[in-house]
């Protein structure tokens, strides 16, 4: 579904991204962990264009939106290509995002409508669905701030489902919430897993990582230092900067 070859990225002389591969499969649930600053936020910012690589190769199926050049460096595909890419994955941030003047059905149809141009009718029903299975029915003519964190985390799950992606990026997606409110955001993003929906959840919730994922990736300095099947990696890692860091999880 995505692949990212080699990846790299510096920020003023500061290597961030140091030679990241990462190929992510169809149905497949990706968990990236590791410490703080390790760059894990800005491979997926890279993954979804909202950086851009210095070098290295990044595609979606198909499409080609960076290639390396001969040199080393990262050539972007046209903004014809990026726009076709950018509907292909959905993204959920730590902290929401959401329009905070618009209801919550609007928040969820407005992209698909406004961005993708699909008949409003077929995209409300959708969004309704989406609404129930997110366990947020009586919800749908509230705005932002009259719900919870969890509530509107929920709600930019079923937006960026409303896209219809092929792949889901998440984004230490409850951190910002407390430990009950993250309880009902990880059942459905466990209900998703259980779906088979292709995600990438950069999490610091080890338990979690260890029901949902099918492959964990322990990034540290701006390396893959280790990645493998959830049980190996988490409960029997073969580095030590990964034993390291879970025994610091606690
Ligand atoms: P955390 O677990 O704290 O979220 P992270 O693994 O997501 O950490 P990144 O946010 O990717 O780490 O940051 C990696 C490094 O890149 C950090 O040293 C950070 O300061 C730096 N960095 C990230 N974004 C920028 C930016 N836009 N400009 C300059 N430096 C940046
Ligand atoms: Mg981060």
């Amino acid at each position: 579904v995505v692949s990212v070859r080699d990846a790299r990225k510096a920020f003023g002389g500061a290597d961030v991204l140091r030679g990241i591969t990462l190929e992510v499969e169809r149905g497949e649930v990706v968990a990236v962990i590791g410490p703080s600053g390790g760059g894990k936020s800005t491979l997926l910012r890279c993954m979804t264009l909202l950086e851009t690589l210095d070098a290295g190769d990044l595609s979606y199926g198909d499409l080609a939106v960076a290639r390396q050049d001969g040199s080393g460096k990262a050539i972007y595909a046209r903004s014809d290509v990026l726009k076709q890419t950018r509907s292909r994955f959905g993204l959920v941030f730590q902290n929401y995002n959401l329009f905070p003047h618009y209801t919550v059905m609007r928040n969820i149809t407005d992209a698909p409508v406004r961005v993708q141009k699909r008949p409003a009718a077929e995209v409300e029903q959708r969004a309704r669905e989406l609404v129930a299975k997110m366990g947020l029915k009586g919800c749908e003519d509230k705005v932002p701030c009259q719900l919870s964190g969890g509530q509107q985390q929920r709600v930019s799950i079923a937006r960026a489902l409303a896209m219809d992606p092929e792949v889901l990026f998440f984004d230490e997606p409850t951190s910002a919430l407390d430990p009950e409110l993250t309880t009902g955001v990880l059942r459905v993003i466990r209900e998703l897993a259980a779906e088979h929906m292709t995600m990438v959840v950069v999490t610091h919730e080890m338990d979690f990582a260890r029901d949902v994922a099918d492959r964990v990736v322990f990034m540290d300095g701006g390396v893959i230092v280790e990645e493998g099947p959830a049980a190996q990696v988490l409960g029997d890692p073969r580095e030590e900067r990964t034993r390291a860091f879970l025994a610091r999880q606690g």
